[in-house]
Order: structure tokens, then sequence, then C-alpha cells
């Protein structure tokens, strides 16, 4: 690990400039993926800012009826959270599905949605990766590519993104507050949030340098039922090879609305609007469900090793589609139910 600075934060706006004047400065919180990028030398930080005693720990209550989850909110506390376990399962559920216990005890909301890519190439500093060095090659796009994207993905970066906490916010529409170095607040929604890899994928997010993240806000839960399935190498802790967030309201065997979002399938959280317009009103029943996995699907393309997760994913939208409309299919070997 190289020489660094520390220092800790009193206020968001101070934070947020410490790090905007400097380009080798970061915030630091949980630490739970930046300390093992810090070890192996893929971030070499000159000055860390830890936000830790920040008031950003709370998880309240909106006038709308939505909640505001502070940025430093332990994902161990967030998915516990009451009013989060009744109002929006999908986001608790997704929450226990992602990481350890233990690294859940650490992980902050806002570093979750933070975190770097488990291509393994990134993490290999023998290897060319465009995320870690931009123009050095993307060692995926030929090697071994079996947990990388079909969706989204560019000829510069295969890579998609671990969060399994961000696919269940994609599914509520959160919004994600930020503070930066001015005092200037701004509030983006989840899905301008995570970028595609375009000619730029050493760029995650849309974040300015120093901007920080101070909160996710979410609207009043949708009306419906809300599932959330992983499908992964290890159950007991793995990122998702797929995973799905599923929020479906029905009544008189037709769909009144129908939110799916998926993870481990691109560079973000990856919603297909058109696919959910498409079965409002049709019948809650197994040719509806085939037809939006389809859709979700359109355009995928694998890369050799991935291949299998086009059909997967489809195959788990359709089962938690069925389980969200009150029909339960048998599981299969692989957890996706159909
Ligand atoms: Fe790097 Fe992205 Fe290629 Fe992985 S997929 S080697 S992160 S450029």
């Amino acid at each position: 690990m190289r020489p660094f600075t520390y220092e800790r934060a009193a206020d968001p706006v101070s934070a947020s400039a410490r790090v905007a004047d400097n380009p080798g400065a970061k915030f630091i919180a949980g630490g739970t993926n930046l300390l093992d990028l810090m070890k192996l030398q893929i971030e070499a930080p000159q000055r860390l800012v830890d936000i830790n005693d920040l008031p950003l720990n709370g998880v309240t209550e909106l006038p709308d009826g939505g909640l505001r989850i502070g940025a430093l909110v332990r994902n161990t506390d967030l998915a516990a959270d009451r009013k989060v376990r009744e109002r929006y399962p999908v986001l608790s559920r997704a929450l226990l599905a992602g990481a350890s216990p233990q690294l859940r005890n650490k992980a902050t909301t806002g570093g979750n949605l933070m975190q770097r890519t488990r291509c393994y190439y990134f993490y290999d500093t023998s290897k060319p990766c465009n995320k870690r060095q931009p123009g050095s090659g993307c060692s995926a796009l030929h090697g071994y590519n079996r947990i990388h994207a079909v969706l989204g993905q560019s000829e510069r970066c295969i890579a998609v993104h671990p969060s399994d906490m961000a696919v269940a916010m994609r599914s509520l529409d959160a919004r994600v507050e930020t503070s930066g170095p001015d005092g200037t607040v701004r509030v983006i929604p989840i899905a301008d949030f995570h970028r595609l890899p375009g000619n730029e994928p050493q760029k995650d997010t849309v974040l300015e340098p120093g901007e920080l993240i101070t909160a996710v806000e979410l609207p009043p839960p949708p009306p419906g039922v809300q599932v959330y399935r992983k499908v992964r190498d290890r159950s007991s802790y793995d990122f998702a090879l797929v995973s799905v967030a599923a929020i479906v309201d029905h009544a008189d065997g037709k769909l009144k609305d129908v939110r799916v979002a998926c993870g481990g399938l691109a560079h973000k959280p990856w919603r297909a609007e058109t696919a959910e317009r498409s079965a409002r009103g049709r019948a809650a029943e197994a040719g509806t469900f085939s037809s939006v996995a389809e859709e979700v699907l359109k355009g995928a393309h694998g890369h050799g090793h991935n291949d299998f997760k086009i059909p997967l994913a489809q195959r788990v939208i359709r089962a938690v589609l069925a389980q969200a409309a009150g029909q339960t299919p048998e599981p299969t070997r692989d957890g996706s139910g159909s």
C-alpha cells in the first residue's frame, strides 16, 4: 500500500471541498471495497477523507410517504429497518443477498452504490484493463468472461456493476442526493446515476470530482408485490450472475403495473421500461411473463463464456414475475424457478 494522508471531515461541504481540490483524494466510509483496491494498488489515493462523523446516518420519513436514507446507513441497519422491511421488502431482501454479514455491518448505502466491478482483470494489475488504465485494452473481451455483461456493453469494457442494493433501488425509482464542494445539492435519478461504459469505462457514475453522496430518497412504495431473486455460483456469498427485482400489481387476472430491474447483466442496473409498459393490461399469465423476459433481453449478446446468462435471465424474470403475481413455479437447480 502506498503512503497517504488521513483526515476526518466535519461537514459534507468541507469533505467535498477536500476531495475536489486534490485529484488523488478519496472519501472513505466503510472502506469494504476501497481498502481491497488500495492493497492491490488499483487505487492509490494520496489523501483519504473519512466521512464517518457526518450526520448522514438516519432513515427518516418524507412528507410524501417515501423514505430518506442517509448515505452512512450501514447495509445491515437498512435491511433491518422496520420501515424498509414493511414497505420496501425488495430492498431489504436485496441487501441481505449482498456480501457477508461482516461486510454488511461495515458497508454503507453510499459506498454500496460506489463499489467497483468485480471483473477478474480489473483486479489483476498484470493484465490490460481499460477501466483501471484507460487505453490499455479489455482482457475480458476475448478472455474468460463468464461473469460479464450481455447488455449495454462496449468494445472498451464488458464489466457488470456488482451491487444488489442498487438493483432494488432501480426498481423503486430511487433518487441519489449529492453535495458539491460549493454546497450545491444535486438530486440524480438512480436510472442516470450509473453509466454504461461507452468510450470511458473508467467512469462508473456521473458524479463530478468531490461530489459526495449524502442520501438516497425512495418515493412512496408502489402498489403490488415485491420480489428479489439472485442467482449465483455460491449461495453462501457471491456476486450475482443474474438478479431480478420485480414489482407486480395485478387485479382480476390482469397486470396493472410491472417493474423489472436486473443485476449481473450490464454496467448498471438494467431496467426495460418498454417491456413493462407493454405488459400493462395483459393477462397475468406465463405467456405475458415470457414476452416481458424476451423484451428485457432484446439486443443481448454474450461473449462465449457468458452466453448462458441470456436464457438464465429470461428464466429468472419469468419465475420472479410469476411469483410476484401469486403463481409459484417449481424451482429448478439454478434457483430460477422455471
Ligand atoms: Fe477492464 Fe472492463 Fe475489460 Fe474488465 S471488462 S478487463 S473491467 S475493461
